[in-house]
């Protein structure tokens, strides 16, 4: 799905567009000039479809250069050892949780509990070794388009949103850290926290944002910046933002 000039949407799953494995997160590609990024791997399984997408764009793997997880949950980080494999691109991830990707560690990812439920029980976390932490403010250009780095720990231990411009708009990737219309998605998880969480959120919503690019769901291309700040306003309030309705 072709979204702007060097924007496109490569895959997504039930809790998105329905394009690939029921599983994906939502995948995006960004045409740099200089290779392509991807904003998240999705989950690896039948990637065959995420494969035909990218090529129905005129694009295939090797173009790939550079892979930034947003945090360490299968759905959006079990797709890039493969994509790794097959393109040699760099691989970007909090640096919190990049040891964990490396490793495969399927009790800090939570995939161990998932078993069975949402992922198949004979899911695999693959290893992804070589995985490059980053840390809060640290930024990665490629060709024509820099990405700037907010940790946001909450949904998961740290996870990791980009802010960058990209074809005249300033664009926010928000993995799984605020959805639109200020929705979150907090899980019974062993990572979870919410206060820091409430904390992150307000500094991102000081952002200049267009362009809100989630994990899941819609995205949307103008006054993207207002989701955030709904769900900073919830936080700052002493509540719960409401919970993305997939999971409602
Ligand atoms: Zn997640």
């Amino acid at each position: 799905m072709k979204v702007t000039e060097s924007i496109y949407v490569v895959a997504s799953g039930k809790w998105g567009f329905g394009m690939t494995h029921e599983l994906d997160c939502n995948v995006y590609l960004i045409d740099t000039g200089a290779g392509c990024i991807l904003i998240d791997s999705g989950v690896g399984l039948d990637t065959d479809r995420m494969d035909a997408v990218i090529a129905s764009h005129g694009f295939s793997l090797s173009d790939i250069a550079a892979v930034f997880l947003t945090h360490y949950h299968g759905d959006h980080a079990c797709g890039a050892a493969r994509i790794r494999a097959a393109s040699g691109c760099a691989v970007y991830a909090p640096a919190a949780e990049a040891k964990a990707i490396e490793e495969g560690d399927e009790d800090a990812t939570s995939i161990a509990i998932s078993k069975g439920g949402l992922y198949p029980a004979d899911f695999v976390y693959p290893k992804c070794p070589g995985v490059v932490g980053l840390d809060d403010g640290e930024e990665v250009t490629l060709g024509a388009v820099t990405l700037a780095a907010h940790m946001v720990p909450g949904h998961s231990l740290c996870d990791m949103v980009l802010h960058g411009t990209v074809d005249g708009r300033r664009c926010l990737f928000t993995g799984d850290s605020v959805f639109v219309c200020g929705q979150v998605l907090i899980q019974s998880l062993h990572d979870v926290s919410i206060h820091p969480y409430a904390c992150a959120m307000g500094k991102l919503a000081a952002l200049e944002v267009d362009a809100l690019f989630p994990g899941h769901g819609v995205f949307c291309l103008e006054k993207g910046g207002v989701h955030v700040q709904t769900a900073a306003a919830k936080f700052a309030s002493g509540l719960i933002p409401p919970q993305l309705y997939y999971f409602a």
